[in-house]
């Protein structure tokens, strides 16, 4: 296969013609990539800075074209695209203020003279990114990437080429030097052969448990350093005490925005007996009233999925779940007459063996699971091959606090939504993945930490 169309998920008319790269337009790039590597690395952080800033500027001023690319590839809601761009260009400023911070040698007192750490760049970083947060997922690696120093090839996911095309785009019009950042079309096969090539030193990966097991694998056999933000099942406990109208407005952004595909969307709501009833009612009301259609008109307010083979899938979780005994309160059957949506559902009396209690649900559905008390909610909400994140919603932040520490994630909030925020460390736990990306610990992910001793 040379070349494959991607499909407009609103639509399902056929979007735009990607033609894969051959072997030598993907030698020129590595070459490219290879040769600018050493020129950036030595560049002067100010200047790196500035170029970053430059490209935060320009995704501000080209916000309503990218929207619409998103949109038209992966079919998320234009203000969704909107806010998701713009947290891009606020991460671009963030990190041209803050990396000359972090990445600053770090005295450690010792016998000797002088002993300290320096953070290195480390070389050509290769990403494969899914669709899911086509610009953000980019722009979380990329901009701590290019402030340590190092260059970057991204591979993006085949259903949002044009995409990548904006990013790269985007970065030429801010200025960067030919060969820091570049985009790979090709495919899984081909990106295999990419992380082997020795000029590749890392690579990052968002996306499936199986793509990271793949990814993880080869960059183990050739002993690369790779990190891995891969999928979730955030539990969202709503203790005896919590807020309700507040919780089951939180509950419904994070469950349905950008139709529940959201590695740190909540997907378990965990609910003690005493207020279950209540918040199940309340719940099924708010989510009922998303809206889905056409994600650039202002009145919808629930997105399609981005591909019909992801909705497929999701309705097949969701038939298996209520054949296990699952009760459909909302939902549960696919928008007829439309090419990639699927309404906002919930299931009621979810449990062990389900899909909807043992995997992840990559869409919009939202799985409860009753319990006694707060002891059986951590048990619950821990009893998951998932670490991503979690939430606890609670009148009483002390016992929140108590119960966030009991989690097993890499990101516990407290009456509110997880969420990536770039002065905050995000990744997972379990098979979620390993690493971590944002603030300072993302930007130190691919530096060699060095130790410098002077006796
Ligand atoms: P994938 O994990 O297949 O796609 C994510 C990225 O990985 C894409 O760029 C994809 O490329 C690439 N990829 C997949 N397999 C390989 C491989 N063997 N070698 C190199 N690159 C690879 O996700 P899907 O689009 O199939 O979505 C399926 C499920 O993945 C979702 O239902 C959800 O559970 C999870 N997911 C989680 C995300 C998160 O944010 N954690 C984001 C997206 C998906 P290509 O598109 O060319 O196959």
């Amino acid at each position: 296969m040379s070349s494959y169309e991607t499909i407009n998920p609103h639509t399902g008319q056929s979007e735009h013609t990607v033609q894969l790269m051959d072997a030598a337009a993907i030698e020129q790039r590595l070459a490219a990539a290879s040769k600018a590597f050493p020129t950036w690395a030595a560049r002067p952080l100010d200047e790196r800075a500035a170029l970053l800033r430059k490209a935060g500027e320009a995704l501000t001023r080209r916000r309503e074209d990218i929207q619409r690319v998103m949109t038209a590839e992966m079919g998320k809601l234009r203000v969704e695209a909107l806010a998701e761009i713009d947290k891009c260009a606020q991460a671009c400023a963030y990190y041209a203020d803050h990396a000359a911070e972090y990445l600053q040698p770090k005295e450690i007192r010792t016998e000797a003279q002088r002993s300290y750490v320096r953070y290195e760049p480390i070389g050509c970083v290769f990403a494969v990114m899914p669709w899911n947060f086509p610009i953000w997922q980019v722009f979380r690696f990329l901009a701590p990437g290019l402030m340590a120093g190092n260059v970057a090839l991204l591979k993006h996911a085949s259903n949002v080429p044009r995409c990548a095309d904006a990013i790269k785009s985007v970065l030429d019009e801010a200025g960067f030097p030919a060969g820091v950042f570049d985009v790979l079309h090709i495919d899984n096969d081909q990106a295999a052969e990419v992380l082997r090539d020795p000029r590749v030193v890392a690579v990052t990966l968002t996306g499936s448990e199986r793509a990271g097991r793949s990814i993880a694998g080869n960059a183990g056999e050739q002993l690369k350093k790779s990190v891995m933000e891969l999928g979730g099942s955030d539990a969202f406990v709503v203790l005896d005490d919590a807020d309700l109208d507040k919780t089951v407005a939180a509950a419904v952004k994070s469950r349905f925005d950008n139709a529940g595909q959201t590695c740190i969307a909540a997907k378990r709501f965990i609910v003690v007996a005493p207020i279950a009833d209540a918040f199940v009612e309340k719940f099924v009301a708010a989510a009922g009233k998303r809206v889905a259609g056409d994600p650039q008109r202002e009145d919808v307010t629930l997105a399609p999925m981005a591909r019909a083979d992801l909705r497929d899938e999701l309705h097949k979780q969701v038939k298996a779940s209520v054949g296990k005994g699952a009760k459909v309160l909302l939902g549960g059957e696919p928008v007829a007459g439309t090419n990639a949506a699927y309404p906002a559902t919930i299931l009621d009396a979810v449990g062990p063996g389900m899909p909807a209690y043992d995997e992840e649900l990559f869409g919009p559905v939202a799985a409860i699971l009753r319990v006694s008390d707060e002891a059986e909610a951590v048990r619950v909400a821990n009893d998951t091959t998932y670490g991503l994140g979690g939430s606890v919603w609670t009148g009483d932040a002390a016992r929140g606090e108590r119960v966030a520490q009991q989690l097993e994630c890499g990101a516990a909030f407290v009456n509110a939504i997880v969420k990536s925020d770039v002065r905050l460390p995000f990744g997972g736990t379990k098979r979620s993945g390993f690493g971590r990306e944002l603030a300072e610990h993302g930007i130190h992910e691919f530096t060699n930490v060095k130790t410098v001793y002077v006796a």
